[in-house]
């Protein structure tokens, strides 16, 4: 079963100078799978997460979510920003309850939520506590638990880690893949960085801007769980300059 589906989408953005944000791209995400979109700053992936969180609206084209066209936000959709989006007069619990109580959710059951969620991303100790009292990390764990608090299908990831220092951020992907591991949601996840496309993803879709169109995709080889030292392997090396090589134009695209 497809997950997620976009099918020839192209989306303009209007004004005098009319921006072709995606100029028709498709894909597919199966059930439970772990993609992650690849691409230069500009080239459009922000736009295709919007598109199926039902933040915007394609121009041409179908966006669909488990068979039915996507007609706006819902809870089955989360999404996951690099800025956080934390309520900043609200405690971690309150941010991370907030999608529940809009869903009507009744309070016990939102604290119990928030607790499993919060133990989840390792900030059970820290549910009273707001956001600016929190480092970088720990506010984006934030924004995960608040994301999988509504037990979506599906986590919208739009540079989640792009923020944060390399330390944390290399501990974030290692919990963001036990998190998959375990709860199976499927996530569809952007970045800029190869190397954190290679590391999380099992399919990575190379996006270039010029056209804004995913020109190539990459069957990740490597076994869950990957070893920590699996940036160092002759085979991820290889495979991150053949996508690099593929963004300077000197490989052949490769479509399904
Ligand atoms: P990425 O996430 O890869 O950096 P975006 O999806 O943010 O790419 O942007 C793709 C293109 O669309 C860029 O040229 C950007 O300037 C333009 N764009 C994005 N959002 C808007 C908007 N709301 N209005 C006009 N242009 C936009």
């Amino acid at each position: 079963m497809s997950a997620l589906v976009a099918s020839d989408v192209v989306k303009t953005y209007g004004g005098t100078r009319r921006v072709r944000a995606l100029d028709g791209v498709s894909l597919v995400v199966d059930d439970g799978a772990f993609v992650v979109v690849v691409g230069p700053s500009g080239c459009g992936k922000s736009t295709l997460l919007r598109l199926f969180a039902g933040l915007t609206e394609p121009t041409a084209g179908a966006v669909l979510y488990d068979g039915e066209s996507v007609a706006g936000p819902s809870r089955e959709r989360a999404m996951v920003f690099q800025g956080f989006n934390l309520f900043p007069w609200r405690t971690v619990r309150e941010n991370v309850t907030f999608g529940l109580e809009m869903a009507g959710v009744g309070r016990a059951e939102r604290r119990e939520r928030a607790a499993e969620t919060l133990a989840l991303v390792g900030l059970e100790a820290d549910t009273d506590r707001y956001p600016d009292a929190l480092s970088g990390g720990m506010r984006q764990r934030v924004g995960l638990a608040r994301a999988l608090a509504v037990d979506p299908g599906v986590l919208l990831m739009d540079e989640p880690f792009g923020s944060l220092d390399a330390r944390t951020r290399a501990t974030l992907q290692r919990e963001l893949i036990a998190i998959h591991a375990r709860e199976r949601t499927t996530v569809l996840f952007v970045t800029h960085d190869i190397d954190e496309a290679l590391l999380l993803g099992d399919r990575v879709l190379v996006m270039t801007d010029d056209p804004n169109r995913i020109v190539s995709r990459v069957d990740v080889p490597f076994d869950r769980p990957r070893d920590d030292d699996i940036e160092t392997t002759t085979a991820f090396v290889d495979l991150k300059r053949r996508i690099r090589a593929i963004f300077r134009g000197d490989a052949p695209t490769v479509s399904e």
